[in-house]
């Protein structure tokens, strides 16, 4: 029932981000108006809403003008599903496992959004920030509310590695950035970049973070390779190192130990 539930949740947040996804870019209102369709400008009824199972009953097409309907609708929904079922393993049922699942889907919709347009929206970067820097401050309310509350220093001590990790790879990445634009001169690291590396560093701390931007350096080498002009989008390889580290921290945690111990 528990996983059931995560899945669910998932469905509602990736329609949700299906909608930022498509008007964030556009600088459009993400509350009005209603979802309609952008071809024949019907308003959709309630029920063309639910996620994944419209789209399914709809057999993928506008309930008014048959138009199809992109593939990614659905798409987006189900992986984000997929990302909170698979943290609510990790995590349990906890608002650890609803705040790791919420940045994780925003790193999903901008690795999306950069894949489009070259470029991502401030304000979702930002909140995924925000939320990976102040998770301890959601640990309190919960143990709090549980009555399961540690001693005080026990989250000051989070929040303030938090900010650090955070501060160090953002820091890290801005002066790599200037090394590597002296030696191609051409930007290399966009500020996006940055502001991912300081959530990555925030939600995986020191190593995990370093071996997670390897990680990504490593899957973007070969796309790199083989595009037009040797651009690749950056942002889907940082959030996918981070999703595989964030997961697989053990046993990457143990080699890393093996190398340098
Ligand atoms: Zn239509």
């Amino acid at each position: 029932m528990f996983y059931l539930f995560a899945f669910l949740i998932g469905l509602a947040i990736g329609s949700f981000l299906n909608v930022l996804i498509v008007r964030i870019p556009k600088n459009e209102n993400i509350v009005f108006p209603a979802s309609h369709c952008p071809v024949c400008n019907h308003t959709l009824k309630p029920w063309h809403n639910i996620p994944l199972l419209s789209w399914l009953l709809l057999k993928g097409k506008c309930a008014f003008c048959k138009t199809p309907i992109s593939k990614m609708y659905p798409m987006v929904e189900l992986i984000t599903a997929a990302i909170f079922l698979f943290i609510s393993f990790k995590e349990g049922i906890s608002v650890n496992w609803f705040i790791i699942s919420l940045i994780f889907s925003l790193l999903f919709a901008l690795s999306i959004i950069d894949f489009k347009y070259f470029a991502v929206p401030d304000s979702l970067n930002f909140t995924a920030l925000a939320l990976a820097l102040l998770l301890p401050l959601f640990n309190f309310a919960e143990d709090y509310l549980t009555q399961d509350l540690k001693n005080f220093t026990y989250y000051q001590s989070e929040l303030i590695t938090n900010f650090k990790d955070a501060a160090i790879m953002a820091l890290s990445l801005f002066l790599l950035g200037l090394v590597v634009k002296k030696i191609i001169k051409k930007d290399a690291l966009g500020e996006a970049d940055i502001i991912i590396a300081a959530t990555m560093g925030s939600l995986l701390g020191f190593p995990s973070v370093l071996i997670a931007i390897y990680t990504a350096a490593l899957l973007a080498i070969i796309p790199a390779l083989f595009a037009r002009n040797h651009m690749v989008p950056f942002v889907p390889f940082l959030a996918l190192g981070t999703l595989i580290v964030y997961f697989f921290n053990d046993t990457l945690l143990k080699w890393w130990n093996l190398l340098y111990a």
